[in-house]
């Protein structure tokens, strides 16, 4: 079984990554910049954002985190990505999900404007992908393309069986499998909530993804001996034993999914340290593109 190591395959993409900056500032260019807005006080937010902003610092990118209190206005928060979006010394923009309740998800993807939307997030981007146009791919499931690519993973003609179907993992990771890529040409069955069956879908499966958030809802019954079953999952659990006081989880139980799969990834350690690979891939893709035009 190999272990599909999020840490060595995250590593080797920003040492590339790393390594093209320090040409880029060596021939007296500014380095790319990442803005990251963050809103409230959510945990598991302040956690991603605060990895996503030492991963940018560790292959030279400048950063940028703003904070807003949870109870910022709508038009205060559009008008700040308005503001960005403006400046062209700013590559990429990401607003950490989730909102507060108050203020409009598809509104804030929509304002962030589509070259600068590093998450790939705005339907311009999500449109382009579906057309297999050159785009910025959502960076979760570019992250998991990366880590297929990293070990080498055969998905061409393969089964694979993606349970979730949101717009940042499922659905575009479904386009990506589908596509004519290097690391695609699979033939997808996407399986949602409503989906009957689900335990035959997946033991049919090459590929098991699993993006629900629900715990060690994948159990081994329901993989393939065989199979490479990625883990998306990563859900907070109260664990007494741990000064956090909780551990993270995903949507896999891994140890009696692994003795029968070919390869899986580990919760932590595998599919969240490629979503930041993704993302860093994408501002330097933004970053490329405006200085060459
Ligand atoms: P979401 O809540 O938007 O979507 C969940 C999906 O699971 C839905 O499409 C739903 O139809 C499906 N689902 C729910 N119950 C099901 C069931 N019983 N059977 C089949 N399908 C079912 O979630 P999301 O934003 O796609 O995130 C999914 C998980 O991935 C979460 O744990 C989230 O924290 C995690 N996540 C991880 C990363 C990362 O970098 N590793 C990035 C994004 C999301």
């Amino acid at each position: 079984m190999i272990l599909l190591d999020g840490k060595l395959a995250s590593s080797s993409v920003k040492e590339t990554l790393k390594k093209e900056v320090e040409i880029i500032t060596a021939n007296n260019k500014r380095a790319p910049h990442l803005v990251a807005i963050l809103i409230g006080n959510n945990g598991a937010s302040e956690t991603y954002v605060a990895s996503k902003i030492r991963s940018c610092k560790e292959v030279g990118f400048t950063s940028t985190l703003i904070r807003f209190d949870d109870t910022v206005e709508e038009n205060i928060l559009l008008q700040k990505i308005i503001e960005l979006n403006n400046n062209d010394e700013i590559d990429g923009i990401l607003v950490q999900l989730p909102l507060p309740k108050h203020i409009n998800e598809t509104t804030v993807i929509q304002t962030i404007h589509p070259d600068k939307d590093v998450d790939g997030f705005h339907p311009i981007n999500a449109g382009k992908l579906v057309q297999g146009l050159p785009t910025l791919i959502p960076a979760t499931p570019y992250g998991v393309m990366l880590l297929f690519d990293y070990f080498n993973i055969d998905t061409k003609g393969k089964h694979a069986v993606i349970i979730g179907r949101s717009n940042i993992v499922g659905r575009p990771l479904s386009i990506l499998l589908s596509s004519n890529l290097l690391h695609g040409n699979s033939t997808v069955t996407l399986c949602h909530s409503s989906t009957k069956n689900l335990k035959e879908l997946c033991l049919q499966a090459d590929i098991v993804v699993a993006a629900i958030g629900k715990p060690e809802f994948v159990t081994a019954e329901m993989v393939k001996q065989g199979a490479v079953v990625i883990d998306v999952g990563i859900t907070r659990v109260d664990d007494a034993t741990k000064k956090s006081g909780y551990r993270l989880k995903g949507d896999v139980k891994f140890d009696e999914v692994a003795t029968k799969a070919s390869a899986i990834t580990p919760v932590p350690g595998g599919v969240g340290l490629m979503t930041i690979a993704g993302l860093l891939k994408n501002t330097l893709q933004v970053y490329k593109m405006k200085m060459i035009n």
